[in-house]
């Protein structure tokens, strides 16, 4: 982050009223940004969240059924794995800090930090909200000699070798393509959170969700309290039936669809 940034102070709460069309989309943004000055999130993931806010409006800021199809086949595969590890980095500590505590806990995952931004104190920033929000081990802290991924070379290789380096499954909330892929290569099953079923993180996962994290995680809570004391063969079944190819297909025959259909009533106003 640069200087100017670092030492500039926020512009201060812009007080929004609850009654604001966009108020809950304010308020995440305001969070955000709040949390880049103290470290936690870089200019680049309010980039990255504007990013994900514009694929929002194209499913009408709403989690579509395709998106719950995943969840489920997310969720029965993370209780399924050896070695669950959840991956997170500034955007989701600054968003989703709670549910993603709580989520691990009801999987039995690990909680990995893994930033691409390595600025002085940022670690140690987000390491606190998730302390703050009840996580018990977190582990990406330097505290051990880190491994490398193979097949990437950004600051992103570096895991931790009790967590991502020997996991089998891997949640990977907003994640970038590269790393998606290393993490493929590098043999791991690859979970994905992305709001553009185009990216290339959406398109090379194992599984992809296409929703908001700010919705979905805590959905993922109610699926993985509902399906986790199943028998293990129904829980196979879930990740038996979901096809990867078929549900981003079904996301962008989704998009179209909304489109569509907001178009016919536009034009019958
Ligand atoms: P890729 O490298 O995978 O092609 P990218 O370059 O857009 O994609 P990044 O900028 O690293 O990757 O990651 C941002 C991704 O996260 C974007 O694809 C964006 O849609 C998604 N995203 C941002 N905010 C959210 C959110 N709140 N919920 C879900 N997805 C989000």
């Amino acid at each position: 982050m640069s200087k100017n940034l670092n030492n500039q102070k926020n512009l201060g709460n812009p007080n929004i009223p609850n009654d604001h069309p966009r108020a809950q989309s304010l308020h995440y943004r305001h969070k955000l940004v709040d949390l880049m000055f103290e470290k936690v999130v870089t200019p680049s993931g309010l980039c990255a969240h504007g990013r994900g806010e514009a694929f929002d409006y194209l499913l009408g800021e709403q989690t579509i059924p395709p998106a719950e199809n995943a969840m489920e086949a997310a969720i029965a595969s993370l209780l399924l794995a050896k070695h669950p590890v959840i991956s997170v980095n500034g955007n989701v500590a600054a968003l989703v800090p709670d549910d993603i505590v709580e989520l691990a806990e009801i999987l039995n995952a690990d909680i990995e930090i893994n930033i691409f931004y390595q600025a002085q104190g940022r670690i140690e920033a987000i390491s606190s909200i998730l302390k703050k929000a009840g996580a018990k081990n977190i582990l990406g802290l330097g505290d051990i000699p880190p491994k490398s991924l193979s097949h990437i070379s950004s600051n992103r290789r570096i895991v931790d070798p009790r967590g991502i380096y020997s996991a089998d499954v891997v949640l990977v909330p907003l994640e970038d393509g590269d790393r998606t892929e290393a993490l493929i290569e590098n043999g791991k099953k690859v979970i994905a959170i992305d709001l553009n079923p185009l990216s290339r993180t959406a398109q090379k996962a194992n599984i992809t969700i296409v929703d908001n994290i700010i919705r979905c995680i805590p959905r993922m809570v109610k699926i993985a309290e509902r399906i986790k004391n199943l028998e293990s063969e129904k829980i196979k079944v879930i990740i038996h039936n979901f096809n990867q190819k078929k549900n981003l297909d079904d996301c962008l025959e989704y998009i179209i669809n909304f489109l569509q259909n907001l178009m016919e009533k536009t034009n019958s106003k």
